[in-house]
């Protein structure tokens, strides 16, 4: 069995552009499957043998793995790494055996959701630079648990947090810019004060911006109108803002599906080349990579900010359509 998707590029990784490795194993999948905008669970499969995700870890590795370079390794699952039904304790102590052998993984980065994050289950990695990502999507209860239907709160995630840094690894939270039944504005201003709140836990703020996904409740309120994907223009203004704040803290957005309809998107015309922005500022952590881009569409995109309560209300009441 392969991999779901591996590939290479960069991080950022104290001051410079590092190699890094990006493996998406296939595993029993997420158990919660419950959040609005989330359809990874497609690719998880029940078939999978623990020997099958070594199996498919080894393939990844020998694939694709710089050569004579050390590099990052993002071992994600589309789930939780850290739950015994996705990944047993057993592999765990596999994979870390494996990687404390090669001498050349800089640092894994995990991903899970708070409530599988125990000193037991980080042991099992022990040896290894960690960072442990959590989709704490926002730091606002309400919309994290009603509109998004995340099913923890933000103490489950600051007692995990504080779980993980006190094993010595570091932690990586993914804010969501623009879940549903949140306007544009609000949006933007929700990721804005969410950093603040997650900035003492974190090394990393990885802002995660709402795509819509095929067979999710977000499709659905999409195909009726109740919900576009944020404009781009939104998310670079949140990275100029929380990088000028917190200047020692890495901030970085993976634009995916940008320019997409079902992805964060502009005009069109403009897309690309703020995708091509935020990739390079992911890398450099340059603000000035994102001052000065301009298009048309960004003076429809500031009085969609202006009148943003009274259209987001309207499209609700489908008058306009949103
Ligand atoms: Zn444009």
């Amino acid at each position: 069995m392969s991999p779901v998707a591996l590939w290479l590029d960069y991080e950022h990784d104290e001051h410079e552009p590092v190699r890094c490795l990006t493996v998406i194993l296939r595993t029993a999948g997420c158990q919660w499957r419950k959040c609005r905008m989330c359809g990874y669970w497609h690719e998880s499969s029940h078939d999978v043998t623990q020997a099958d995700i070594l199996s498919q870890l080894r393939y990844a590795l020998t694939t694709a793995s710089p050569k004579n370079e050390d590099f990052i390794l993002k071992l994600y699952t589309s789930g939780s790494f850290l739950d015994e039904r996705e990944v047993s304790g057993a592999t765990r102590r596999h994979i870390a055996e494996m990687l404390r052998q090669r001498q050349d993984v800089k640092r894994l980065i995990i991903e899970t959701r708070p409530e599988y994050v125990t000193a037991d289950a980080l042991a099992d990695l022990a040896g290894i630079e960690l960072e442990v990502a959590m989709g704490l999507e926002t730091a606002d209860d309400f919309i994290r648990l009603e509109y998004i239907n995340k099913g923890f709160s933000f103490e489950d995630y600051k007692t995990a947090a504080g779980l993980i840094t006190d094993c010595g690894a570091t932690v990586r939270t993914y804010l969501l810019l623009k879940p549903p039944f949140v306007s544009e504005r609000a949006a933007i201003e929700d990721v804005i004060k969410s950093a603040e709140l997650v900035a003492p836990y974190s090394r990393t703020i990885s802002m995660n911006l709402c795509n819509v996904q095929r067979h999710t409740e977000l499709e659905s309120l999409w195909r009726q109108g109740y919900y576009r994907p944020p404009w781009l223009w939104s998310a670079v203004e949140v990275l100029k803002t929380l990088k000028e704040k917190r200047r020692s803290m890495t901030v970085i957005s993976d634009p995916v599906g940008a320019g997409h309809i079902r992805g964060p998107h502009n005009c069109g015309y403009c897309d690309n080349t703020l995708k091509e922005a935020i990739k390079r500022f992911n890398i450099t952590q340059d603000t000035g990579i994102l001052k000065g881009l301009n298009c048309d569409c960004v003076y429809r995109w500031q009085s969609i900010l202006k009148y943003d309560e009274y259209l987001f209300g309207a499209a609700i009441m489908g008058v306009v359509p949103i």
